[in-house]
């Protein structure tokens, strides 16, 4: 195959960014169709294990999943040190689910998804990923969107995390300046609210934009860094934004909360968890 020639039928290719592509060769193909908001595909790599995208972007794979979703929870999770309610808004794979089950401390976790095929999907076809966290009696899952219950709602969360597609499509109102004031207001004292904020090298302008609402809305605000080899581009940028303490807890506390979880992880430690806020200089011009 030429450089210049279409990439063959059996591959997935990923055009999120207007001239970069990432290509993932397709071994067996399991699902490919419209849900009522976007186009499912499923299919395995052999690379990657099984690999679901949401309009032709991947969204979760079996091999690196962990590192995603491992950042995006006991990151704020061990920083804040009492979590009791959590808020996920996306999360359909249920990934991110199953990493806030993890913590015995964490007595609910609601969890707002706005396409139920891509929840029946993934439990069906990529089981591992969730792990059993549909199935735990202390996860409420709601099919909705995650504006709009993020607007209309009155309880209030330790942690929320907004794991969504990117700001293209259903996922785009999760990155406006309204749902982060909506979601700020369901903080509880002292809770975190962490976003993903896709990859700066190739994403700058959304993570910029999410930032500047942060700080209209937070004391502590920034982002912090975990690379995901399948979101193409380099490291990937979690948004952070509180008005309590938890990002100045200390190694020894990380590492003392860590031990008492007994949770075991393929990429979060304690010393992981505080490098991942040291931001090189093109990441922390983007956030101001
Ligand atoms: N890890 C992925 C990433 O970084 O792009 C996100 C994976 S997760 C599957 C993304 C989920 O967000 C999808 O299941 C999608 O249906 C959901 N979603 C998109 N827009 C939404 C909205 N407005 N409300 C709730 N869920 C939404």
């Amino acid at each position: 195959m030429s450089e210049r020639d279409p990439w063959p039928a059996d591959w997935s290719v990923e055009r999120l960014h207007g001239d970069h592509a990432q290509a993932l060769r397709i071994e067996t193909e399991f699902y490919d169709s419209a849900t009522d908001h976007q186009r499912l595909r499923v299919f395995e790599n052999p690379t990657f294990g099984r690999v679901m995208t949401l309009d032709g972007v991947v969204q979760v794979t079996e091999a690196d999943n962990f590192i995603y979703h491992e950042m995006l929870t006991h990151v704020p999770i061990l920083a804040h040190g009492a979590v009791a309610r959590v808020l996920i808004v996306g999360g359909g794979d249920g990934g991110m689910a199953r990493e806030v089950l993890k913590h015995r401390g964490v007595a609910r976790v609601t969890m707002v998804e706005i396409d139920a095929t891509v929840v029946e999907f993934c439990r069906s076809h990529l089981p591992g990923v969730s792990a059993g966290a549909f199935d735990d009696p202390r996860l409420e899952l709601v099919i909705a969107d995650g504006a709009g219950f993020m607007a209309d709602g009155t309880d209030s969360y330790d942690v929320i995390i907004v794991d969504s597609t990117d700001p293209e499509g259903p996922g785009a109102v999760l990155f406006t300046d309204a749902f982060y004031a909506d979601a700020k207001a369901r903080l509880a004292p002292g809770g975190i609210l962490v976003t993903q904020n896709g990859v700066p090298f190739l994403q700058g302008s959304e993570l910029t934009g999410t930032m500047q609402a942060f700080r209209r809305l937070f004391a502590d605000t920034t982002c912090y860094l975990a690379t995901v080899p399948t979101y193409a581009g380099g490291p990937m940028a979690f948004g952070w934004g509180t008005d309590g303490p938890a990002r100045g807890t200390d190694l020894a506390t990380l590492q003392a909360r860590f031990a008492e979880t007994a949770i075991t992880t393929d990429y979060y430690t304690p010393e992981v968890h505080l490098g991942a806020f040291a931001l090189p200089p093109y990441v922390s011009r983007l956030i101001g």
